[in-house]
């Protein structure tokens, strides 16, 4: 019996032992996991972290196994940077060649979604250099997507503008030629010299488009802005189309609210709705109607609107009208002496005035542009009595 107790109490003993070695050995190792050495990396030198925090451009420093050991917000944001490691195949070979042989170099790389696109994704000018002796590596990308995009604008403004004064200018050359050769019939130059004045207006038009779109295109607030009365201001834009209209046996009448004011330049005001009036008149049969109405609106705002029984504009194309030199059907346009950039100057018009320009359409049917602006001077909601009473003997109105 003793025996069998010894050889139990034995038995346990060595359980409890090999339980406690056994535990023993994983609380080692998980204090050596816990306290393992960090894998050799090299600190920033001092007053690098608060250079780079002043840098505007994206930085990232990378360690000798490319390991990012510092990245700005915005490195990671456009994603260069991906936990630990620089994401951009071409920066982590730069970062390499760097590393190598000391050289700083210079690249443009293209980070986003749809790489290879040109369109899409963000470009970056990127500079890499090495940064203290120990393997540390410095990669700056300045973010050049913007600058890129107001190039192509300007490249694609200029090609366009070029290309619109091209035709008039060739019209005029050739016209210049055939009168020359038509001296002798005098029924000839006539007609002829009538189309060379008709080629000249659309070449001042175009300038003169050019001038105000140039003028109210920038981010400066515009200088002047007075109180204007709509109804004079209406009035203006219809007698400015009325000749055209009239070549057409089209009716132009005002309608809506009246006595209403807005704050406004009121050339650049009578230009963008007369620019509606004229584009009602051009893309309307004869003997059709066009309304311009005046509506003030429940949230001091006032409308004006420019309604067509005209040929209406294609669901797909609405959203492209607005854009410089953008027409629905290009022959049409010119056709009728249209520049290309009306409504580019009536969208910029109102964006100045505070306000914006939309359109209904429906093919065969007509248009409905429609101009809303802040109303000048808005008519408070009546004060009520208790208040006024209160303020009237200099007290505040209890709430
Ligand atoms: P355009 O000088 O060609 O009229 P706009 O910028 O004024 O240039 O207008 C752009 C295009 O929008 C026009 O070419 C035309 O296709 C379309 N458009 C504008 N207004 C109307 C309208 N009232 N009815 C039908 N189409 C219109």
């Amino acid at each position: 019996m003793e025996v069998e107790l010894v050889a139990a109490l034995t038995g346990l003993a060595g359980l409890a032992i090999g339980l406690a070695t056994g535990l023993a050995v994983r609380v080692s190792e998980r204090a050596q996991r816990v306290q393992a050495p960090a894998p050799p990396q090299h600190a920033l030198p001092p007053g690098v972290a608060s250079v780079l925090s002043v840098l505007r451009s994206s930085a990232v420093v990378v360690d000798g196994e490319d390991r990012v050991l510092r990245s700005s917000s915005a490195a990671r944001a456009f994603g260069m940077v991906s936990g630990d490691r620089l994401v951009v195949d071409e920066l982590v070979a730069m970062a390499r060649l760097v590393r190598r042989d000391g050289e700083i170099r210079e690249t443009e790389i293209q980070v986003g979604p749809s790489r290879g696109r040109r369109a899409d994704g963000r470009w970056f000018q990127v500079r890499v250099a090495p940064l203290g002796s120990h393997g540390l590596v410095l990669v700056l990308a300045e973010d050049l997507t913007d600058m890129r995009r107001v190039e192509a604008i300007r490249r694609d403004f200029v090609a366009n503008v070029s290309h619109e004064l091209k035709t008039p200018v060739g019209a005029l050359s050739l016209l210049a030629e055939t009168v020359e050769g038509a001296a002798d019939d005098p029924e000839a130059v006539r007609r002829f010299s009538g189309r060379m004045q008709n080629e000249a207006v659309r070449l001042t038009n175009l300038v003169q488009d050019l001038m105000t779109l140039s003028r109210i295109q920038g981010d400066e607030p515009l200088p002047e802005l007075h109180p204007v009365a709509l109804d004079e201001l209406i009035v203006e834009a219809i007698d400015r189309s009325q000749t055209k209209a009239s070549a057409k046996d089209i009716e132009i009448t005002a309608g809506g609210q009246h006595g209403l004011k807005v704050r406004a330049d009121d050339e650049l005001l009578v230009n963008a709705i007369r620019n509606l009036i004229d584009n009602a008149v051009a893309y309307s049969p004869e003997n059709t109607r066009v309304v311009v109405a005046t509506r003030r609106c429940e949230d001091q705002h006032v409308e004006i609107t420019v309604t067509d029984q005209g040929i209406g504009i294609p669901e797909s194309e609405l959203e492209r009208i607005f854009e410089r030199f953008y027409r629905v059907d290009p022959a049409r346009s010119r056709q009728t002496g249209g520049t290309g950039l009306g409504l580019a100057i009536v969208k910029h018009v109102t964006t100045k005035h505070g306000g914006e320009v939309t359109v209904w359409s429906k093919e065969g049917s007509g248009s409905t542009f429609t101009i809303r602006l802040p109303l000048l001077d808005p008519v408070r909601p009546p004060v009520p009595a208790a208040v006024r009473e209160n303020r009237d003997n200099g007290r505040e109105a209890k709430p």
